[in-house]
């Protein structure tokens, strides 16, 4: 199966820098629904959360699953490898930075991959309605891949390093066969739509 494109890269590239990908959307208009008001990418705030909420110090990101390393659907291209392993591997350390400096700095950090907000969306919504409302409990484990090497010429067999996001160690060594097993938005779209018929007119207003 061939990976996405790279016309398909810098298209999500551009949703990337416009912050406006569907997962963000979703999860906006969850929070939205639930009576929580927030800033969308502040300035002033290390990595610029795709929402911010001030009074509660509550930072949320949502993580496309190929870019941050998903380990259910990051999918390690087959060209260009050198490229790409030094991509994920930055971006997983800037995700780090970013998070413990604003976690030194007082703010709650939430952050979900594109699938879960897709996937769970309620779920998601519920959780930042409790960091805003509950005084912090410790972080939950967040492992995310930081590394895969084919482990045979083919490539057909995969070598996973996983760290935690919040340290350097790596945590989890899994070696599987390689899967391409991608979040494909066209399938989220449908799925949102679906679930927008579900939901109908029903507004809960949580304070
Ligand atoms: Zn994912």
């Amino acid at each position: 199966m061939k990976s996405s494109t790279t016309r398909t890269r810098s298209e999500i590239m551009g949703q990337i820098r416009a912050g406006n990908t569907t997962p963000e959307r979703v999860l906006r208009s969850a929070l939205w629904a639930r009576g929580v008001r927030y800033r969308l990418h502040p300035g002033n705030l290390l990595g610029r959360p795709d929402v911010a909420i001030a009074r509660a110090k509550v930072a949320v990101f949502v993580d496309g699953c190929f870019w941050h390393g998903c380990p259910r659907h990051y999918v390690r291209p087959r060209t260009r490898a050198e490229f790409w392993g030094e991509k994920l591997s930055s971006n997983v350390g800037r995700d780090r930075q970013q998070t413990l400096e604003l976690e030194a700095n007082g703010w709650r950090v939430l952050r979900f991959w594109e699938c879960e907000v897709l996937e769970r969306t309620a779920d998601c919504a519920r959780e930042i309605l409790l960091a805003i409302r509950a005084p912090a409990p410790r972080p939950k484990p967040a492992p995310r891949l930081v590394r895969v090497v084919p482990v045979c010429d083919a490539g057909s067999v995969e070598r996973r390093f996983l760290v935690d996001l919040r340290s350097e160690e790596i945590i989890r060594v899994e070696e599987r066969r390689r899967t391409t097993h991608k979040v494909r938005a066209a399938e989220h779209q449908k799925m949102v739509r679906a679930r927008a018929r579900r939901s109908g007119s029903h507004r809960a207003t949580v304070s």
